[in-house]
């Protein structure tokens, strides 16, 4: 059987207790482009034991060695939705490894992106991938966050998350993971809408939060942020905290005036100006994205509270101004209305 990806050499035969560190499961590495003949989803009942083994700390013994097979990274994306997709394609096409893990069963998508997809995060966490990327919601982190089984992974993996707000992922990082665990807080600033025609000169915001200074550890840190410098990307360096109070400005207001837009049911008409082509893009770009991603920059981005406050109270001056315009000449025509018609009476 052909699969993509890496693949326990013996699964179900061996008892559980005999899983110790004298006999680590072996796995075979198949290169990744190959053929696939056979479905990539690896189900639960090829690593049954595995999952009620005890906790594989057999980390210490696999220690990584990035260096020496180049910049090919092996990368798990837990949550392979409308954005997991999305990044999986790239990873993939630069022949990077890549695994999946979600709630529902992508396989089918997995498979047709050479991505070998898991239904079972034991699994996928006992592959030791290099890199772990979360893209859940925003809203599900956490609870996704906390559901991992992260004593099956090697000590130095590093996990990223795309989230689109990043004050929030960091702390969830640095508050659940172990210390030896490396963190890079990414916030890609485009999507499948914006992106569809390639990444060149898009934003990728990132922040080294937690980077050990081994050779490796580096190397597999620039490796990661080398795939968004490869598509072209505008890569900048930002704090979380400084990326979260930007972002409330260009992120949320653009998705808060789209979704308005939206709820005015705007149509396309045979006289559109290029201004009105704009709202019509802007609604397509921001509601195509889930409302949960919506709700996620506006619960979990501190910024966005006062910012809604602030775009209220511009509606209301801007309200207010029109009126008093109106009324100032409502009321010049009724008092110069009413001046002319004493005069006409007098005559
Ligand atoms: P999303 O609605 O924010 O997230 C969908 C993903 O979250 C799916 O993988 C879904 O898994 C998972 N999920 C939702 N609720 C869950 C739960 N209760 N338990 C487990 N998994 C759950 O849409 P998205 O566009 O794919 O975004 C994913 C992440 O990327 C978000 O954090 C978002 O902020 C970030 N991001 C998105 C964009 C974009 O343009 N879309 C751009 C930059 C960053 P299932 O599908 O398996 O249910």
């Amino acid at each position: 059987m052909l699969l993509s990806g890496v693949v326990p050499s013996h699964t179900t035969l061996l008892p559980s207790s005999s899983r110790t560190r004298a006999a680590p499961l072996r796995y075979h590495h198949v290169p990744v482009g190959r053929a696939i003949t056979a479905p990539v989803r690896f189900r639960s009942a090829m690593t049954v034991q595995a999952r009620d083994a005890p906790p594989v700390l057999d980390i210490e013994s696999q220690p990584l060695k990035l260096l020496g097979r180049g910049t090919k990274l092996k990368i798990a994306v837990i949550g392979f939705g409308n954005f997991g997709q999305f990044l999986a394609r790239t990873f993939a096409a630069q022949g990077h490894e890549v695994l999946a893990y979600s709630r529902t069963d992508y396989s089918d998508t997995a498979r047709s992106l050479g991505v070998a997809f898991f239904d079972n995060q034991h699994d996928l966490c006992e592959q030791h991938p290099d890199v772990l990327l979360l893209s859940t919601s925003i809203l599900s982190a956490e609870a996704v966050l906390r559901s991992l089984p992260i004593e099956r992974l090697r000590r130095s993996t590093l996990f990223v998350d795309v989230l689109s707000v990043k004050e929030f992922p960091r702390n969830l990082f640095l508050q659940l993971l172990p210390p030896d665990f490396d963190i890079l807080c990414t916030h890609p600033m485009f999507g499948p809408e914006s992106g569809k025609h390639g990444w060149a000169g898009l934003p990728f915001v990132y922040d080294k939060v937690r980077i050990g200074d081994s050779d490796d550890r580096v190397e597999r840190c620039r490796a990661f942020l080398e795939i968004f410098e490869r598509e072209g990307c505008r890569m900048v360096e930002m704090s979380c905290a400084e990326h979260d109070e930007t972002a409330a400005e260009i992120q949320f207001l653009t998705h808060t005036i789209g979704r308005v837009l939206a709820k005015l049911d705007l149509k396309s008409t045979p006289i559109n100006t290029k201004g009105y082509e704009t709202l019509l893009n802007l609604v397509q770009n921001t509601c195509s994205d889930s409302y949960e991603l919506y709700n996620g920059l506006f619960i979990y981005n501190k910024n966005s509270t006062e910012l809604i406050e602030k775009l209220d109270g511009a509606l209301d001056t801007m309200k207010k101004e029109l009126f008093e315009r109106l009324h100032g000449i409502f009321r010049k025509q009724l008092f110069e209305g009413s001046a002319r018609r004493s005069i006409d009476a007098g005559k």
